[in-house]
């Protein structure tokens, strides 16, 4: 019997690590991929590994803070004012789910996905792939004692997960074990047990390990459409510019672009994913050496050092799917690394820069399942700030998924179908009726019933 294949439309971090995942199970693995592999969400991120830092995004005060920052260029949190009623209730539902209940469950469940992390990045490691990581631990340094016994206490939540919050440092013992740090900071805490990687070596070597293993990975080939047995819920095949590629199995992982590509497929299905667009600065060499990754609380600023560089990387921004580098945000970056860190330039023309889109779910949770409606496409996206995380846990998940039809346990709070479907083609099988022109990374694509 011929090896299943399996087309992924993605060749971000999920993408990878699900083929990965994939090929070990005996498939034959093709990654379809708009632009550069790891050329996405995935390339200049902060590559923090922190199974500790569970928490979603809509949490209890969000609203109140992000209605504070929303109209200001340069607040880590920002919401561009754009006539889109699909983002509109989006953000409604955002809203709705901050609050103390719905934050706890996302954070039980992505905690519970996250135990099999550190696991997995080590098993990845044993298997040979071969990627510049540290297990520094990650250190949060506050400029306010008040915000500090906040997010200490916080930490408590996590014990049921195996985290005992740390104790607090002051200020001098925080620069005691970060001489980095400035005279501002009057504290903080350190988890020893947190990762960091450098994210586009990682997707660098998870792609070479693939092509090396038989894989095809195929960059600058989108996914154009599908070729598709409606009736029945069935792919058959993916459809690129150079022809269509047969496929027993799809998994769509194409991050904050997922939604665009799903809509190829079933205009019913509903994936709200929006672009939470996030900037980093590399300094390379850095003004001064940092020894470990440092949180900066107060401005949402990760700081991660890696080898010939420093980045500093954060903010929020909902602007929509672009690229757009903002100075204003760029600019408060650089001044959130001057204030906090000793000797750092607040100039930020002293950096290179790089903007990514996080796949954003209003609930706070990625969407990992199989696609409503269909019984061989499947769906992981929406890993918002927790992708490097959470990437191993989701698809080795995926991966069983795919391959013995059920979804383990972990994935029930992340089913895609929490969502619901669209009525608006209604009353026959899935995607009936379904003819649609749309753009994908724009590209003006025609998909149709195969
Ligand atoms: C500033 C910043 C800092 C971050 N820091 C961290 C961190 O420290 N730790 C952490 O865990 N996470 C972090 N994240 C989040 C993390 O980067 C993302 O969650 C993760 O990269 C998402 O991976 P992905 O594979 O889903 O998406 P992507 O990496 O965006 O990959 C999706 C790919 O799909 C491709 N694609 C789109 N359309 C098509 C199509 N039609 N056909 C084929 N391919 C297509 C795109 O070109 C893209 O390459 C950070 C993000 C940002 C922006």
């Amino acid at each position: 019997m011929p090896e299943p294949r399996v087309v992924i439309v993605g060749g971000g971090v999920i993408g990878l690590t699900a083929g990965w995942e994939l090929a070990r199970r005996g498939w034959r693995v093709t990654v379809l991929e708009a632009g550069e592999v790891g050329g996405g969400a995935s390339f200049g991120n902060a590559g923090w590994v922190v199974p500790a830092l569970s928490d979603p995004v809509p949490a209890p005060g969000v609203v109140g803070s992000s209605l504070r920052w929303m109209w200001r260029q340069d607040s880590p949190l920002r919401i561009a004012p754009r006539a889109d009623l699909g983002f509109a209730r989006w953000l409604l539902a955002f809203w709705r789910r901050c609050n103390r209940r719905d934050f706890r469950a996302a954070l039980a469940a992505t905690a519970a996905l996250n135990r099999r992390t550190l696991a997995l990045y080590d098993a990845l490691a044993g298997a040979g792939v071969r990627f510049e990581a540290y297990q520094h631990g990650l250190l949060f340094a506050y400029r306010d004692p008040k915000a500090l016994a906040h997010d200490h206490r916080a930490l408590d939540l996590l014990r049921p997960f195996g985290l005992d919050p740390p104790p607090i440092l002051g200020g001098d013992a925080a620069r005691e074990r970060e001489p980095a740090l400035g005279d501002a900071i009057v504290g903080g805490f350190h988890l020893p047990d947190e990762r960091h990687l450098r994210p586009d070596d990682l997707t660098r070597a998870l792609a070479e390990r693939l092509a090396a293993d038989g894989a095809d990975l195929r960059p600058h080939t989108p996914a154009i459409g599908f070729d598709a047995d409606r009736s029945g819920g069935r792919v058959r095949g993916v459809r690129t510019p150079g022809g269509a590629i047969p496929a027993g199995a799809v998994l769509l992982a194409a991050g904050a672009w997922t939604p665009g590509v799903a809509r190829l497929l079933d205009r019913r299905v509903r994936l709200p994913i929006e672009a939470g667009k996030g900037y980093g600065l590399d300094y390379a060499p850095p003004p001064r050496p940092v020894g470990a990754p440092i949180y900066l609380h107060e401005a949402r600023v990760a700081v991660t050092p890696l080898a010939g560089l420093v980045r500093l990387a954060g903010t929020m921004e909902f602007s929509g799917l672009n690229a757009r580098l903002v100075p204003n945000r760029i600019a408060a970056i650089a001044r959130a690394g001057a204030a906090a860190l000793r000797d750092w330039p607040p100039d930020p023309a002293r950096a290179t820069h790089w903007t990514g889109p996080r796949p954003m779910t209003p609930d706070g949770l990625p969407a990992i399942g199989l696609v409503p409606g269909w019984e061989n496409v499947a769906v992981a996206a929406g890993h918002a700030m927790l992708g490097i995380t959470l990437a191993p846990a989701t698809a080795e998940a995926v991966a069983d998924l795919l391959t013995t039809g059920d979804a383990p346990p972990t994935l029930r709070p992340f089913d895609p179908a929490r969502f619901g479907r669209s009525r608006r083609v209604a009353g026959r099988g899935p995607g009936a009726g379904f003819r649609e022109r749309g753009r994908v990374n724009g590209r003006p694509v025609a998909a149709d019933d195969g």
